[in-house]
């Protein structure tokens, strides 16, 4: 039994607008609903907990999509509040050591070949394992003025992305001990590694957009209206 935790309480109005960046439209659905599909879709995936805003009054109130259960919960101030409260809302019988897939609600395009190159990658890692992609650019640090105060190696960078899959035991375990230290952390991943361990990391598509700019929705758009 495979559940996935969607933390989608953040507000991300980064567009300027009133919409939650999760209910933004693309190929005539809210990226949210795509999030959920593409999970849901996945034959492994047997059920997805959605954390939400207090008060979110967008929220279609599924209780099932693709005839697999659907449960919503409150999520919290940070991304990793939100995913705790994930956690507790997981219906009685999914195991402590059930595997849990963390995934973006804004993050609408993903497929189904990097789901199962995840699951594989963590039967294989004690530690848990996460998709991402080589960080293709040269970096620049820059200085207070916007000036070029050098060059970083991009050799060994990989950026993040989800799904992050991890047995619930050791997710809870990680999150809840970043809480306890006052540690903000930025995706699970960075939680179970301060906890000593080494998750696997996967090269995932890099398709597998997060959308935060009008840039990224325009690109979302195409890419899910040309899905093959
Ligand atoms: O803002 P960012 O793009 O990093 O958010 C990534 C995901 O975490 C989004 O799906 C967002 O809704 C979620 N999130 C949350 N609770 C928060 C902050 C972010 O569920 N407090």
């Amino acid at each position: 039994m495979t559940w996935a935790l969607v933390p989608a309480a953040g507000s991300g109005r980064r567009f300027g607008g009133e919409v939650p960046k999760q209910y933004l439209q693309a190929a005539g659905k809210p990226l949210i609903e795509h999030a959920l599909e593409a999970l849901l879709a996945h034959p492994a995936v047997d059920g997805v907990v959605v954390a939400l805003a207090e008060g979110d009054t967008r929220w279609p109130g599924w209780t099932q999509l693709h005839g697999k259960p659907v449960i919503a919960c409150i999520g919290g101030g940070e991304r990793a509040d939100s995913v705790l409260a994930a956690l507790h809302a997981l219906p009685a019988g999914v195991a402590d050591d059930e595997l849990l897939l963390v995934h973006d609600a804004a993050r609408p395009n993903l497929r189904d070949s990097d789901v199962t190159a995840l699951i594989e990658a963590e039967k294989a890692c004690n530690d848990g394992a996460i998709l991402a992609a080589p960080v293709r650019d040269t970096l620049k640090r820059v200085d207070d003025a916007n000036r070029i105060a050098g060059t970083e190696s991009r050799d060994g960078l990989w950026r993040a992305l989800t799904p992050q899959a991890f047995r619930r035991y050791l997710l809870q375990r990680a999150l809840e001990t970043a809480r306890a230290d006052g540690v903000a952390v930025t995706d699970e991943a960075m939680a179970v590694e301060r906890l000593g361990l080494r998750p696997a990391l996967v090269e995932g598509r890099e398709d597998n957009l997060k959308v935060t700019t009008p840039a990224d929705l325009a690109l979302a758009e195409f890419l899910l209206a040309n899905a093959t």
